[in-house]
């Protein structure tokens, strides 16, 4: 098959779609390989990578689109890609479309055949293709947190390890699910003190087991909520109900019983945010300060780590990639139904049946 990889084109999208390693790996299997000029720029791999792993190198967008049977992206196409979608043509990336109408209307369209990352299952009932974003994101909270505790960024001031004979920072972090887990991890190897609060027994009990000694867990009630967001230095919100907005867990009312320049990173933010007084940043300008508490709230988090945000996705993407490649993608999805699950539009119609209630459609 010929796959095709163009340049992401959304503002501030440094991804690739595929690694060169992943491009190497499809040449082993007998497919060509088109990736267009600077399209791993920015997560640090030159044309000349994508080249020595077998793959020709395509001057302009259109060539790709022209030339590719399936299209390897990572965000969803932009009104110009989606013009250059052509019917029985395969596209493979995050689509998002429940609440995105105009782009649904236009992949319809097109004729085009969209397996969208998000909606690809496993057979433990999670997300795959979404799971390495959380781990990056998870990974990064503390990181940018502690970063944002500093006297000079706004924070309190505080070290995440303490030194011998000073106490380390609470951190307490609000869902302990991929991003919560990762977070904790860091966190507490960066050496704070941890609990996890969640509101399901069997995720605690997993994490109690698996984690004993490195962090504490407790049960997410009001009460326990804000009693340990009221003395800890940084709060991580990490919470998901999935097909639903985040709820709000953190009122603006409690931010006046924090300690000044405590730190709350809302990675939920993508889904609304839990804590009251969040709004969605940017890498360029990412934290600001409400009654005396510093917010972080970056809605893409894994775009401050292209390259790393790559190779994960990459390595999470590129089994279904390479089957969908080898076998085509009706008897790829035939053969696995979890890979059937991310089908979300194929000629002209809507085959995703969250999507299209989301969209008051046929599916
Ligand atoms: P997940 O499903 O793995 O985990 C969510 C956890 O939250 C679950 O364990 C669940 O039991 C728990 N939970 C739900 N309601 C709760 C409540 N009221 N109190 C305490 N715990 C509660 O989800 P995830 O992959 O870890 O994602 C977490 C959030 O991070 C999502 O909103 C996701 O969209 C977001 N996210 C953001 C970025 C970013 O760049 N900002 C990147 C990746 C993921």
């Amino acid at each position: 098959m010929k796959i095709g990889c163009p340049t992401e084109i959304k503002p501030q999208e440094f991804r690739v779609g595929l690694t060169p390693v992943a491009a190497a790996e499809a040449v082993t299997h007998g497919h060509e390989v088109l990736v267009q000029a600077g399209a791993g720029d920015g997560a640090g791999y030159m044309d000349a990578d994508y080249e020595a792993a077998g793959a020709r190198i395509a001057h302009t967008a259109e060539e790709v689109f022209e030339k590719a049977e399936m299209i390897v992206k990572v965000k969803e196409p932009q009104a110009g890609e989606r013009k250059m979608l052509s019917e029985g043509q395969l596209l493979f990336t995050y689509l998002h479309l429940a609440p995105d109408r105009a782009q649904t209307d236009d992949l319809l369209a097109s004729g085009a055949t969209c397996i969208a990352y998000e909606t690809v299952t496993d057979a433990r009932g999670g997300l795959p293709l979404l799971a390495p974003m959380s781990e990056v994101a998870g990974r990064l909270a503390p990181q940018m947190g502690a970063y944002t505790l500093q006297k000079a960024n706004g924070g309190r001031g505080v070290l995440m390890g303490g030194v011998p004979g000073v106490a380390p920072a609470r951190v307490v972090v609000i869902g302990g699910g991929v991003v919560g887990t990762q977070a904790a991890r860091i966190a507490a190897g960066m050496g704070a003190d941890v609990t996890v609060l969640d509101m399901s027994l069997p995720r605690l009990r997993y994490l109690d087991d698996t984690f004993a000694g490195l962090f504490k867990t407790g049960y997410a009630s009001r009460t326990v909520t804000a009693e340990l967001v009221a003395r800890a230095e940084m709060v991580i919100g990490a919470v998901l109900i999935p097909g639903a907005e985040a709820p709000k867990l953190v009122t603006r009312e409690q931010l006046s019983s924090m300690l000044p320049g405590a730190v709350m990173v809302d990675v939920a933010i993508d889904q609304g945010g839990c804590f009251e007084t969040s709004k969605p940043t940017t890498h360029q300008d990412p934290s600001f300060e409400v009654d005396g508490i510093m917010h972080y709230c970056v809605a893409n988090m894994p775009g401050a780590v292209p390259r790393t945000s790559t190779q994960a996705l990459s390595n999470a993407t590129m089994p279904f990639m390479l089957s969908l490649a080898d076998q085509g993608w009706q008897d790829a999805c035939r053969a696995d139904p979890h890979l059937a699950a991310g089908l979300n539009c194929h000629a002209g119609k809507l085959t995703n049946r969250a999507v299209a209630r989301a969209q008051n459609r046929q599916a």
